[in-house]
Parts: structure tokens; C-alpha cells; sequence
């Protein structure tokens, strides 16, 4: 038998989680959730930027030929995990709102204070006045600190622009990240996050610049993969949420949708009428939203962050979903007012315990999961021969401690694209 020829090899693993399951395609859905497809004393090869093969140290070691220029990582007792995937986030904006956290701490809610004039309105003011080399640093800062917390691929929105120059600066600035930074980032157009000051209660109007100008001007630019739209009472309704896909899906987008987050408005059923990409927040979902979610093929992207900062009674009912057999994703909804969380593996740990969900659901949900959430489930979120090789080394010994040691920092090493990053 010829050997594999391989550039890179990380061998011992005490725990390979690989995901990897032999004819398996598409996310994990319910159960399957739970099965990591662990190899004990595992090893990967690498050769390029590519996986090659998995398996137990001892019988991959004699089906791989080294190449001249060989890498063998020993990774003897540790854990070895594929790259996280944070697939819901808003990593470009200026200015914080540190401010907003106490206001709610002294009990004003969330959308009490986007009426006073704070919340997304108060980061776009900032943001409208930033350059793009200021918002490029400061999203640069942001995916330095998600790099060193294992995470290889994220989604980051736009939508603390809303106009359309605006909305374009924020794109470009995605796209820059995504050529210079290690990360890759899939960019979403998210014009219709909230109503601008200069269209107060002409929310149709500014919804008829989306659709009119902004998504066309979007696509011709080539600066986006998705649509997203932010569907709630006081923001924009079912009918306007309706009218913002049906465009971007004419213009040949894939979809996203902020759904069901504080009010219950419809917005997994819309997600399933377009079977959109992900349907993400779902806190008040209803069980109709959920059989259709799952009828329809669309990820659930949960954002446990976002529920724990905003102290929100009424959480995504994860353990109903999983039931019904969705691929559950989770994410950290990264963004300067509801969710100020760069670490997935901190969400993580905030799944567990706000939405009972288990350690293994939680890594499946933050890899393949979360890699079909932005449709990359077929070249990321799992060690499988053929897909990219970006995986973590963790200093654990069980893929349980990545939720158990909240807070803690428990990567050792990445590698992106087969090549080991600099965190
Ligand atoms: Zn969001």
C-alpha cells in the first residue's frame, strides 16, 4: 500500500475529538450531538493546509510517509480538538458601552435603553465616526483575542453603519480582516440590524434603502455571503424582516435571520419559510418554530452570552431542540453592548449551564455545528481526511474541561490552514 505523504503530524493525543463519522454528512442533529468520535492516543496528519489522515498513533504512524520537511507535534496526555468555529458575531464597531452594562445592573431593560437613544444606536454613532483604519485595528484586536482562545473561523456582521457608505466601510473592513488576519471571517451584510436616528419612526422607508440601495450596491461589491436581519417588536417586524430576505435572496444571498431573541415575533417560522442558512437567538421560540426549524433544514444558533449579560428570564429551550433532533450551534454573539464575550469556550460554559446542555453538545456545537451555520461544514468543524486542518492542542486531558474551567484559557497551541499561528 502506498503511504500517505504528510508535512505535519500531531501524535499521542490522550483525546483526538475528531467529529469525524464514516458516511457521515450534514451537522449533527439530536443524539448524535453527543458522539465526538473520540480516537484515544490519536494522531492527525497534515500535509499542506489539508487533513489527511486520522487515527491511532501507532497504526497512522506506519500508513504516513514523513516528507523532508516533516513537523511532529508530541501531544502526548493532552486533548486535540478541531479549530472552534464562531459563527455569530459583531467584531467591528468603535467605542464600548460600559456604561450600558451598569444601567441595566441598576435594573433599565435592554430595549428601555435603545429608546433612550443607547444600545446599537449609540455603538453606530461611534462607529460612523471611525475610520476604516480605526475600525480595522480594533477588529484586528478583537479576532487577536479569539485566535488565542482557539477559535480559527468566525462570522462578523455589519450593522453599526446603517447607510449605505457606512455599511460599506464596515464590509470592506470584514474583508480585510478575513485576507490579513489568521482567521478566516465569512462577512454578513446586517443592514437591518436597527432603524437609524435620521429614519425615527419611518422604519419603512429606511427598510426601502436596504432593499433599494444597500443590497444591491452589496452584492455588486461581492462584500457579502449573507443577509442577516435583526426581527423584533420596536425593531423590524415580520412583514419588514420579510420584505429585507426576500431581496437579498433575489440578489443571490444566503440568509440569516435574528430570531425570536426577546419577544416571541414569528421568526424561526420565517427562517423556515426561506430556509434560511440560521435561524439565531430563538430564546422564545415556539414548539411550531421549532418542527419547522428542523422540517426545513435551517441550524438553530444559540447565544448564551447574550442571555446571561441581559439576565434574560426566558432561554433558547435547547434541550426541546435537541430533542427534536436539530444540529443546535452556539455561538458568542460578540458585540459591544449585549454580549461583550471574545471567548467561545467561555459561551461554551455559559451553554452548559444556561441551557443544560451537555460538554460534548457544547464542542459539537461550537465546531461542526457551527461550520454548517455558515455553510463551511463540508471544509471545516471536524478532523476529517480532506477537510482544512485547523486544530487546537489544549493543555486538558478531557474535552469536558473546556467548559469546566470557566474563564481559563486552556488553549496551548492553534493551527490554521496547517501552519501553527503565533497567539
Ligand atoms: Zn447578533
Amino acid at each position: 500500500m502506498d503511504k500517505i505523504p504528510a508535512t505535519l503530524i500531531i501524535k499521542n493525543a490522550r483525546q483526538l475529538v475528531t467529529l469525524h463519522g464514516p458516511g457521515h454528512i450534514g451537522p449533527r442533529g439530536g443524539a448524535a450531538m453527543s458522539d465526538l468520535a473520540i480516537i484515544q492516543n490519536g494522531a492527525v496528519a497534515v500535509r499542506g493546509s489539508r487533513i489527511v489522515a486520522i487515527g491511532q498513533t501507532a497504526s497512522l504512524m506506519r500508513t504516513v510517509k514523513a516528507s523532508r520537511h516533516i513537523r511532529i507535534i508530541d501531544a502526548s496526555g493532552l486533548l486535540v480538538s478541531p479549530g472552534l468555529v464562531d459563527c455569530h458575531t459583531h467584531p467591528v464597531f468603535a467605542g464600548n458601552r460600559a456604561t450600558e452594562f451598569e444601567m441595566r445592573i441598576m435594573g433599565k431593560t435592554y430595549l428601555e435603553i435603545a429608546h433612550a437613544g443607547g444600545g446599537i444606536k449609540a455603538t453606530v454613532r461611534a462607529t460612523r465616526r471611525a475610520s476604516e483604519n480605526t475600525l480595522f485595528q480594533n477588529g484586528r484586536q478583537v479576532l487577536d483575542e479569539m485566535l488565542r482562545w482557539g477559535v480559527t473561523t468566525i462570522e462578523g456582521k455589519s450593522g453599526y453603519g446603517l447607510s449605505l457608505n457606512d455599511e460599506l466601510k464596515m464590509l470592506r473592513v470584514l474583508n480585510r480582516l478575513n485576507r490579513e488576519h489568521r482567521i478566516d471571517v465569512v462577512p454578513t451584510f446586517l443592514g437591518a440590524h436597527e432603524i437609524p436616528d435620521e429614519y425615527k419612526n419611518k422604519a419603512d422607508k429606511y427598510v426601502g434603502l436596504v432593499c433599494g440601495e444597500m443590497i444591491p450596491a452589496v452584492t455588486k461589491a461581492g462584500l457579502a455571503e449573507f443577509c442577516d436581519v435583526f426581527c423584533e417588536q420596536g425593531v423590524f417586524s415580520l412583514k419588514q424582516a420579510r420584505l429585507v430576505l426576500q431581496t437579498a435572496q433575489a440578489f443571490g444571498m444566503k440568509l440569516k435571520i435574528h430570531a425570536d431573541q426577546i419577544h416571541p415575533t414569528g421568526g424561526a417560522e420565517l427562517a423556515a419559510e426561506f430556509r434560511a442558512v440560521s435561524a439565531d437567538h430563538l430564546d422564545n421560540v415556539s414548539n411550531e418554530g421549532i418542527k419547522l426549524l428542523k422540517k426545513a433544514g435551517v441550524v438553530p444558533v444559540l447565544l448564551p452570552g447574550s442571555v446571561y449579560l441581559l439576565g434574560l428570564k426566558k432561554k433558547a429551550p435547547a434541550r426541546k431542540m435537541i430533542r427534536a433532533g436539530l444540529p443546535v450551534a452556539i455561538a458568542t454573539d460578540f458585540n459591544p453592548g449585549s454580549s461583550p464575550i471574545h471567548a467561545l469556550p467561555v459561551a461554551m460554559s455559559l451553554a452548559c449551564v444556561e441551557f443544560k446542555m451537555t460538554a460534548a453538545e457544547a464542542l459539537c456545537a461550537a465546531t461542526l455545528n457551527a461550520a454548517y451555520a455558515i455553510s463551511l461544514g463540508t471544509r471545516i468543524g471536524s478532523l476529517s481526511p480532506g477537510k482544512i486542518a485547523d486544530i487546537v492542542i489544549w493543555n486538558a486531558e478531557d474535552y469536558r474541561e473546556i467548559p469546566y474551567w470557566f474563564g481559563k484559557n486552556l488553549v496551548r497551541q492553534v493551527i490554521k490552514n496547517g501552519r501553527t499561528a503565533r497567539l
